[in-house]
């Protein structure tokens, strides 16, 4: 099996280049930068590199080329890909918000995770993707916008930390500063909290962001919309998340979606600040997607209305974000309907 030289972070690549192909260190900075800099698809041009290497390397190796079935834009300019890659069909979003432009990147086909408002939760779980398949997204929607991008956030189809060693690999390739060098700062790992997954994640000693999909402070909702919640309790996801701000220095990003009567009364707003309180962390409202064939719905104006103006007094910073992508099925648990429309792809095993 050739090597998947996109999967390689830098000190892999470097190793690889020395104990296998027998090659100088140095080799290593100049493939680095051509493929992740320059981000060229074949490695006759990477012209400063020996013919004899560049014909290795040829034998050796290959490079990862996501093929772009489509990209449809929703009106407010975000773009949802739908791309083939070699474990299956990915989607990926480009979301526009000036002066950002935010990469969603998916980390596995499908999640097992079976948080039952998403999509991608419905649609089961048929692997894993490799560092090489996260990282290639990003470079086929660099390459189809005008604009650089300045942010990565891992949300979209997957739970990142059930795929750590993929993703570890991909958040250093990905602000490494000889590729496309996007800033540890600018780049959100989201997890829904899975035991030991932010001890990952602290473990790394990087200053990437976390967000973590809350949903609802109340442990028995909570757990009868996320069932892997049922493996940590609200205090003990509070206790990770504490550990992280205090080994980076950073706040936590809480996602809340609210969803007509599940979620999205004042008793849960008065639940969510009490369980806020103390924790270095910004509230981020979304308000429910309707998912085809999914029973939840959008919550009323008033009610949306009412759990701001309950929280923003009460917490230290509370956004409400209006989805974007809707129009394309690009937003917030909207992803996963390209693994539901593959025949070959029943829906799997969703966590219970
Ligand atoms: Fe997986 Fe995230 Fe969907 Fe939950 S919300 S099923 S973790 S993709």
């Amino acid at each position: 099996m050739p090597v998947r030289i996109l999967s390689l972070t830098f000190q892999e690549l470097e190793k690889w280049l020395v104990n296998e192909m027998g090659e100088k260190a140095f080799r290593a900075k100049q493939i680095f930068t051509w493929l992740h800099f320059r981000r060229v698809r074949s490695f006759s041009r990477m012209t400063d590199v020996s013919l004899a290497l560049r014909s290795r390397l040829e034998e050796t190796a290959e490079i990862t080329v996501p093929r772009r079935e489509s990209a449809a834009e929703a009106p407010d300019g975000t773009v949802k890909y739908l791309l083939s890659l070699p474990g299956g069909p990915a989607e990926s979003v480009l979301i526009p918000d000036p002066p950002r432009l935010t990469a969603c990147l998916s980390t596995q086909y499908g999640c097992r995770m079976g948080c039952r408002f998403c999509m991608t939760g419905s649609a089961g779980f048929h692997g894993n993707m490799t560092a090489d398949e996260i990282v290639s997204q990003l470079y086929t929607m660099a390459e189809g916008s005008r604009n650089r991008i300045s942010n990565v956030v891992l949300m979209g189809m997957g739970e990142p930390m059930d795929n750590w060693e993929s993703v570890a690999a991909a958040l250093d390739i990905m602000s490494h500063d000889r590729g496309i060098c996007i800033g540890q700062r600018k780049i959100t790992v989201s997890t829904v909290g899975i035991p030991g997954g932010i001890a990952k994640l602290i473990d790394l000693k990087k200053q990437y962001g976390l967000a973590v999909s809350l949903h609802s402070a109340v442990e028995s909702v909570r757990r009868s919309l996320i069932p892997v919640a049922s493996a940590l309790t609200l205090p003990e996801l509070k206790e990770d998340m504490l550990r992280y701000t205090e080994a980076t220095g950073r706040r936590v990003t809480l996602e809340y979606c609210l969803i007509r009567g599940v979620n999205d009364s004042l008793s849960h707003a008065s639940a969510l600040a009490a369980y806020a309180s103390g924790l270095p962390c910004k509230i981020n409202l979304l308000i429910y997607n309707p998912v085809p064939g999914l029973e939840w719905e959008r919550p009323p104006e008033t009610a949306v209305k009412e759990f701001t103006e309950f929280l923003y007094p009460r917490c230290q910073a509370v956004t409400l974000r209006r989805s974007r992508g809707g129009k394309v099925a690009g937003a917030c648990g909207q992803l996963g309907a390209s693994v539901l429309e593959d025949p070959a792809r029943k829906p799997g095993f969703p966590v219970s």
